[in-house]
């Protein structure tokens, strides 16, 4: 007898993340925190240890009147800045964080059984929400040298086309997690002249999630690919998945954006239907302290607030170009990283797996992801890093021996 349905499955969550966390925590407690590299928190950290918290965000927030902390939400009013002269169809949906968004797209787009394509080194929630919603997953080869993967994309998007009506598809950009790669615009313009052309078969949803996109080194250029969605056909909608945790460093205040994309008003309401009845059903409505804290940053201290996280954008270039720089003087393979929280090394899963083990018998404190260890430069100090590349490169070398 069970009390949950048949259909779900049921074995515990492997949290990889939580036991290294808990292993560095007993490591610094044991050797001193000084005597270990913890490059395993995916948050972004100060010079000094401590989680960032943009003053902007947090000062904003605590001067809301209590009634708006208390009250339900109307809506989403934030503008996340797109390009205003997009000549496409718009909708909002308030969201729980990128993965309210992320997920409630793929719970309404596709039918039990079928096919989500996702990366192939990617966030590992993506595979677990399609889990949960009874889907299969198959993955893209991200990279071929160091650009994007364009042929095994199309193959593998021609591959589920074969099976099911429908293409649904996760690309994670700009700032991949967890390689830190970036596409182009040609890139980008080449993904959707293909997906138009899958349009005239199959109807075609893109997810495009864009957690990181607001420690992007590019600045508001990060956002100029966004002009590659004019040209979708129509029977191509996106949803951009868009999250407040990483952009004012407030993760725990849960709340993001799915906006859809569309050619006709018809397809975007469509979505916008079943997306709210979605979020009515399942969580309501979305922190209104943290909407309004969006808001009111984005109408009065929009300046302050993007000079507050500039600061945060150079010390981020700062430890990558310093932990490249390194890795590529050393000889450290890793995959093509142009910006973002983490740098991700490249190699097989078996080798991973001693190479993580050795690794923290020598304390230096790390994350499995598929092919590869991702190295969260995001937490980690300049001092930390500074050697850190060579000193892996050293235990990779003898486990070769
Ligand atoms: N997408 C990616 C790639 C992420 O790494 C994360 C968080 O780690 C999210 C989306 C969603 O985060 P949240 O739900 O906190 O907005």
């Amino acid at each position: 007898m069970s009390f949950i349905k048949d259909s779900v499955n049921r074995k515990p969550i492997v949290d990889t993340v939580f036991v290294i966390v808990e292993a560095a925590r007993q490591a610094k407690e044991k050797y001193g925190a000084e005597n270990v590299s913890d490059a395993v928190i995916g948050s972004l950290y100060t010079e000094e240890g401590k989680l960032a918290a943009f003053d902007t965000v947090f000062s904003t927030l605590k001067s809301l009147d209590n009634t708006h902390l208390a009250k339900y939400a109307a809506s989403f009013t934030g503008n996340p800045d797109f390009q205003k002269d997009a000549n496409l169809y718009k909708e909002v949906i308030a969201t729980p964080g990128g993965t309210g968004a992320v997920g409630m797209s793929i719970e309404n787009c596709l039918e039990d059984g079928q096919t989500l394509i996702i990366p192939e080194i990617a966030w590992g929630s993506y595979s677990l929400m399609a889990q949960m919603h009874n889907l299969k997953t198959k993955a893209y080869s991200l990279f071929e040298g160091d650009h994007f993967n364009m042929a095994d994309f199309k193959a593998v998007c021609r591959s589920v086309m074969e099976e099911q009506d429908r293409l649904v598809l996760i690309i994670n950009d700009p700032c991949q997690n967890p390689t830190g790669y970036s596409m182009t615009i040609d890139e980008w313009k080449e993904v959707i002249a293909f997906l138009n052309e899958c349009s005239k078969t199959h109807s075609v949803v893109l997810i495009n999630d864009i957690a990181y996109i607001d420690f992007s080194y590019q600045g508001r250029y990060a956002k100029k690919y966004f002009t590659c969605f004019d040209e979708i056909s129509e029977n191509v909608a996106v949803v951009v998945a868009f999250s407040i945790s990483k952009s004012l460093t407030s993760y725990g205040l849960r709340c993001g954006a799915a906006i859809l994309l569309g050619k006709t008003p018809e397809a975007v309401q469509e979505l916008k239907v079943v997306f709210e009845k979605t979020a009515r059903a399942t969580w309501s409505n979305v922190n209104n302290g943290a909407m309004e804290t969006f808001s009111q940053i984005m109408e009065h201290k929009q300046d302050e607030y993007l000079a507050e996280k500039q600061k945060y954008v150079d010390l981020l270039k700062e430890r990558s170009d310093l932990f490249i720089a390194q890795a590529d003087e050393a000889g450290l393979k890793h995959y093509p990283y142009k910006e973002g929280f983490f740098v991700t090394l490249a190699m097989d899963n078996d080798e991973r797996d001693r190479l993580h083990a050795a690794l923290m018998e020598e304390q230096i404190y790390t994350v499995k992801v598929n092919k590869g260890i991702r190295i969260a430069i995001c937490s980690m100090p300049l001092k930390t890093i500074d050697g850190l590349a060579k000193r892996i490169k050293s235990v990779q070398d003898s486990l070769s021996k």
